[in-house]
């Protein structure tokens, strides 16, 4: 059986070299399917074995414990070179150069690994969407001007969704062409015109940053102690905490650009902004998680007694304390819903999770993540209630029913928590609009303010903002779009 495996991969190399010419390397990917469990080819068993046997045949190996939500692994599961144990041995059986993978972000490790000889190349898909000039940044020793992929697979969403590829990270992401949008170039602004930035999280940092690269004069007020808006609170939740890199990344950036400054402690009102009088005003306040219960499955506020407890994810991720048993109820679908569960049950509390769909966190199949996620809340102990709608909640259970039958039951519950939607924090901008003589030339909404969202549409959001300002208005579609030759036949 190894032999015939061998010989056929010696001849489809062979046929492949002959084919494109021996000057081009050959990579050999063992799938999944070959190296999973004792009946396929384990790395410390037949794997070994076939690598040894054909050690300097291929012109590369490039090693890789393939299927790919196991080689593109999330943060939240995988730590950085969460490969290594499986394919460090191959540089021991070949004199061929390897390449391997593991979500390598840093370039510190990159580089031992390349020191210490266990690799001779790095495989970094991800982190060159994050910052395609990585290499260029690395070997320049500007390692803190690197964009560091946070390991979220938004990325990935796009294959699934057949929807244009976008990264959290880097908002030019497919966008070089069809916008015309250089990861690291920016026009310069056309005038300098100031401009306010309300509110500290993503949205308003990537804004910041990029129209401090423009050279505007820049103010960014924030209500926290901090920036970050939501991924500072997020990046606290179990397995989330590379998520930071998304503040950390923009603050840093900032801080380095003598025309953008930064307050905290300051929640602006209305008469503030105005007092302020810059050319431009941009709300980027976020949004907040409803208590009400619409969204997606339910149309109409969810009958809620008096005496009922009913906490936001925004309260539950910022420290309060449920009291048990808890019911987490999740018609958001992304991740919000599995990671509260997880943290509450982390904290010792009986829990359960309730969703009209059919599994746990459903639109992380998007990215790759749904076992992971549901594997980790049934080893915890989270109880899984798929195919419930929330009819009722009462002090001490909540009334469900079946989303095909409705079909009654009951559960019981003294905290719910309710994982729905949420609403955009924009009682500000409508203040600032409402009266718009004598105000700034423009009030602009980004982000979550103007339409909450994934973190990624929120960096996007306010990396377009500051592409725009001042610049012509395009005509029709604000993008370059493929024109299809049909031939005269
Ligand atoms: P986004 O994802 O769109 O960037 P976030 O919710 O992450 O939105 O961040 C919004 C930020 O705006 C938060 O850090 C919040 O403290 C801040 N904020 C909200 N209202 C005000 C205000 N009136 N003045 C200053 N900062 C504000
Ligand atoms: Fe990394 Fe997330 Fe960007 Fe993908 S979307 S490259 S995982 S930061």
């Amino acid at each position: 059986m190894l032999k015939n495996r061998v010989r056929l991969i010696r001849e489809v190399l062979d046929d492949t070299k002959e084919a494109i010419g021996d000057t081009c390397a050959v990579a050999i990917r063992f799938g999944v399917e070959e190296l999973k469990g004792p009946t396929g080819l384990t790395f410390d068993g037949e794997g070994r074995e076939v690598v040894e046997l054909l050690a300097d045949l291929p012109d590369l190996w490039d090693v890789n414990v393939s299927g790919w939500p196991n080689d593109s692994a999330t943060s939240r599961f995988e730590a950085e070179g969460f490969q290594d144990s499986y394919t460090s041995f191959v540089k021991q059986v070949t004199n061929k150069p390897v390449v391997g993978v593991g979500r390598y972000t840093s370039p510190d490790t990159m580089v031992s690994l390349i020191k210490n000889g266990q690799l001779d190349l790095i495989g970094a898909a991800r982190p060159s969407i994050a910052d395609p000039f990585l290499p260029n940044k690395i070997d320049e020793g500007r390692v803190e001007d690197i964009r560091e992929c946070i390991g979220c697979n938004m990325c990935v969403t796009g294959d699934f969704l057949s929807t244009p590829m976008r990264c959290t990270q880097n908002p030019t992401m497919a966008e070089e062409w069809r916008r015309g949008w250089h990861p690291e170039k920016i026009a310069k602004a056309r005038s300098d015109e100031t401009v306010l930035i309300v509110g500290g999280g993503p949205a308003g940092l990537e804004a910041a940053r990029a129209l401090g690269q423009r050279g505007h004069g820049v103010t960014l007020a924030e209500a926290g102690t901090e920036t970050g808006g939501r991924v500072a609170i997020e990046s606290r939740l179990p397995g989330l905490s590379q998520w930071r890199r998304v503040a950390d990344y923009r603050q840093y950036q900032i801080s380095q650009m003598a025309n953008v400054e930064v307050f905290y402690d300051s929640r602006l009102t209305a008469e503030q902004v105005l007092e302020f009088g810059a050319d431009h005003v941009v709300l980027a306040t976020g949004s907040k998680w409803a208590r009400h219960g619409i969204g997606r499955h339910n149309h109409d506020p969810i009958p809620t007694s008096d005496a009922a407890v009913v906490l936001t994810p925004d309260e539950i991720a910022g420290g309060t304390v449920a009291d048990g048993p808890v019911v987490v109820f999740d018609d958001d679908h992304y991740y919000m819903g599995g990671v509260l569960a997880e943290k509450l049950r982390l904290q010792g509390l009986d829990v359960t999770y309730v969703t009209p769909l059919s599994d746990v966190s459903h639109w992380t199949h998007n990215t790759m993540e749904q076992a992971n996620i549901q594997t980790r809340l049934m080893e915890l102990g989270v109880k899984i209630v798929p195919l419930q709608n929330l009819a009722y909640i009462q002090s001490d259970h909540v009334e469900l029913t079946c989303i095909y039958t409705g079909t009654k039951q009951t559960l019981a519950c003294k905290s719910l928590v309710m994982v729905t939607m949420r609403e955009a924090e924009d009682t500000l901008y409508h203040a600032l609009t409402a009266n718009p003589q004598n105000g700034p030339k423009t009030v602009t909404r980004i982000g979550d303010c103007l339409a909450p969202g994934t973190i990624a549409a929120a960096v996007y959001s306010g990396h377009r903002y500051a592409r725009e300002l001042g610049e012509p208005a395009s005509e029709g579609v604000p993008f370059r779009r493929e024109l299809i030759a049909l031939s005269p036949d």
